[in-house]
Formats: C-alpha cells, structure tokens, sequence
C-alpha cells in the first residue's frame, strides 16, 4: 500500500516506539505478554491512524478552501470566518478538527468547503 520509502520510516518509528517500550520496562521484554504487547501497538497503531486523518483533513481542507470562493448556490462571494472544532468519531477513536467556515451573506448561511455543502 506504501511506497519503499514510507515503509522504511515506517520501520524507524517502530524501533523507536519498541525502544520506549522496553524503558518504561527497565530494558527488558521478558515479562511482558502477548496481550500487554498488542495493546501497546494497537494504541500507537490508533494514534498513528488519528494522526494520518488529522493531516489528510488538513490537506483536503486546503485543496477545498482554494476553489470554493464562491457561494455554491448563489455563486457570491464568501466570507471566511473562524475555524470551527468539530468532533469526529472514527474508528480509531475521537479526534478533534478544525474545519475551515465560509459564510454567504446573500444566502445566509454558513458552508463548510471540506464537506462540500451548505452548514446549519
Ligand atoms: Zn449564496
């Protein structure tokens, strides 16, 4: 799914996340089971997961603000207002986003240009 060199930074993260592993351990595995283990890469698999939609919401909201300048009903144009939080649940868990807000004082209403339509 990833190209080479993902897969290899990919690696480095791991040997760094088992390396913090083992220090909270005082430098050994010998006593930790299967069980602790999976729990440990599930989470850092979820984090890593967050982080990743995190920055692809980023990026598509960006994408989103550059051709959405005009009301897409009454193609006025828009005003920018503040970023609103918008909690998403995903699979991974809850992640807090900052969506980006565009208002049309013609319509009054505001339209969220990453999700692509009108707001309440
Ligand atoms: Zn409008």
């Amino acid at each position: 799914m990833f190209s080479k060199q993902v897969g290899q930074r990919l690696q480095e993260v791991v040997e760094l996340a088992q390396e913090e592993v083992r220090r909270g351990r005082q430098g050994s595995l010998m006593t930790m089971d299967l069980d602790a283990m999976e729990e440990v890469a599930t989470a850092v698999g979820d984090e890593f997961a967050r982080s990743l939609l995190r920055a692809l919401l980023g990026r598509q909201a960006e994408e989103a603000e550059g051709c959405s300048r005009t009301c897409p009903v009454c193609r006025s144009p828009l005003e920018e207002k503040p970023r609103q939080t918008q909690p998403l649940k995903t699979r991974r868990g809850r992640l807090a986003w900052k969506q980006p807000v565009r208002y049309c004082p013609t319509c009054r209403r505001d339209f969220f240009p990453s999700s692509g339509g009108p707001g309440v």
